[in-house]
């Protein structure tokens, strides 16, 4: 690769080529993921998906290993590659919503706020993650899961086309008729196939609904778990909470006697017309909490609710797992870790998987986990890069003393880039031969490597 090659490279493209000791490079290479600090060759910033083709035919005819940016939220910073080429789409956010037909088809690059915006004045929403400044591809491609997800299903459910540059540069669209094995593959298989520079959603009916955070004590966790894993059993799907061991944060509008003390929270979403009887008796069953917030409120008001307090830039190193269930020594297991957390900010989150996440068979999308209650993530998080060994540390010890009650696998999108091809099996399960296969069809050369890759077979 030539400085002649770079520069006939970027008059190819319509969005700006940036490369290392220009005035952009250094925001533009910033990951989420503050421990993961990325020092690409190139970055591409394309803003079509003309731009897209030239960006992969240069990566394969250069040899730069290819990272794929979407949001930029990846945990493991899979949105960068030191020496490398980063094609970077988060110029691509174009959203426009069909109320007739109940779709939203959503630039490569969006972020799940901006399409939440879009379908909300329409009282409609694809079920996304629970933080809006994360990136709809990364989070979609995945899986998704998030408050709708009991009721409509993943992220990757609701995916219903996809536009798609191949590892060769060709251009090719996949839905159910069409390349339907690549909508299969993308429903969960990652980054693995493709570069998707347009996605096309269904949406569902979402506007207001019951919801917001009720915060107990420590001490009580062990109650409130308990009632958690039985209300998992029995809860209609428009009953969503998912379960929380974590800190107060320490500032407004948490009542500052509060500020760090170590909690358990149930983050709840009711969209049904019984919202505030299921509530109240809930209430009822469960230990008085520190704190009650749960109200009328908006979805999209709710999506965004906790983003002030994940700001891009912090350090973060998480684990995560499928749950089934949670006897009273995996309980026990928790509280030892909780009651050790490194910071304010680190956490344990159990968000259900269950309800229309289980109307589908194993093996009708790539996301294979559809008997699983709960995608289990522990995640320790500081500003200070000074910890981030102790993160790490607190992280695996906790993870290591609660994964003997769990699957062996994990949501993708709740692992770093360390956890090796077995655990990406094992999170396919049965799934993973499929997926081998088409990544060969689509991929042999595995030009897409920078993710929780997917092996060609053979
Ligand atoms: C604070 C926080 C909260 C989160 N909450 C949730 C949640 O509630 N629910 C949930 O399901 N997940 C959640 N996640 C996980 C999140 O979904 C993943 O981190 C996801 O990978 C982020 O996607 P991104 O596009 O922002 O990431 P990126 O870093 O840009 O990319 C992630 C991966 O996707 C690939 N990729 C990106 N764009 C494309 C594209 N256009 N075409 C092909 N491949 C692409 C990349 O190569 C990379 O492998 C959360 C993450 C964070 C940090």
């Amino acid at each position: 690769m030539t400085e002649e090659d770079i520069a006939r490279f970027a008059t190819d493209l319509r969005g700006p080529l940036i490369q290392p000791g220009e005035a952009e490079y250094d925001a533009a290479r910033k990951l989420y993921n503050a421990m993961i600090d990325r020092r690409p060759r190139l970055i591409a910033r394309c803003v079509d998906a003309a731009d897209v083709m030239s960006a992969v035919r240069f990566g394969r005819a250069s040899g730069l290993p290819i990272a794929v940016r979407g949001g930029g939220h990846n945990g493991a910073g899979f949105g960068g590659v030191d020496d490398g080429l980063v094609i970077d789409l988060s110029l691509m956010r174009g959203v426009r919503v069909d109320p007739t037909n109940r779709t939203v088809r959503v630039g490569g690059g969006c972020t799940t706020g901006e399409v939440d915006h879009a379908t909300h004045a329409f009282s409609q929403a694809v079920p996304f993650g629970i933080i809006s400044t994360t990136g709809v591809a990364g989070l979609t491609l995945n899986g998704g899961h998030g408050y709708l997800s009991r009721q409509y299903g993943l992220a990757c459910d609701n995916l219903i086309e996809a536009d798609v540059v191949l590892a060769d540069g060709s251009f090719i669209v996949a839905n159910e008729t069409e390349n339907a094995d690549l909508l299969w593959g993308l429903r969960g298989g990652g980054g693995n196939f493709g570069v998707v520079t347009s996605f096309l959603f269904r949406t569902h009916p979402a506007n207001m609904l019951h919801g917001g955070p009720i915060i107990f004590d420590l001490s009580d966790a062990t109650a409130v778990m308990r009632w958690y894993r039985e209300f998992s059993r029995s809860a209609p799907a428009e009953f969503y909470i998912f379960l929380g061991l974590q800190s107060v944060p320490p500032g407004d509008p948490f009542p500052r006697e509060h500020w760090g003390k170590k909690m358990c929270v149930l983050l709840v979403a009711h969209t049904g017309n019984t919202a505030e009887t299921a509530i109240a008796d809930a209430r009822a069953a469960l230990p008085k909490p520190l704190i009650d917030w749960v109200g009328p409120i908006s979805y999209l008001a709710l999506q965004g609710m906790f983003d002030a307090l994940n700001p891009p830039g912090m350090q973060w190193y998480w684990k995560g797992d499928f749950v089934d269930t949670l006897p009273d020594a995996a309980i026990a297991a928790h509280l030892e870790h909780a009651a050790k957390l490194p910071s304010t900010f680190s956490l344990m989150h159990l968000y259900p998987i269950d309800g229309a996440v289980h109307g589908k068979a194993n093996d009708a999308t790539a996301w294979s986990t559809r008997d699983a209650t709960w995608s289990m993530v522990i995640a320790g998080i500081d500003p200070d890069p000074a910890k981030a060994a102790e993160l790490k540390a607190w992280t695996v010890g906790y993870w290591s003393a609660v994964h003997p009650f769990d699957r062996a696998g994990a949501y993708t999108n709740f692992m770093m880039g360390d956890e090796g091809e077995v655990r990406v099996k094992a999170s396919y399960g049965e799934n993973y031969p499929r997926l081998t296969a088409l990544k060969r069809k689509y991929d042999p050369g595995n030009l897409f490597r920078v993710n929780q890759n997917i092996l060609p077979a053979g």
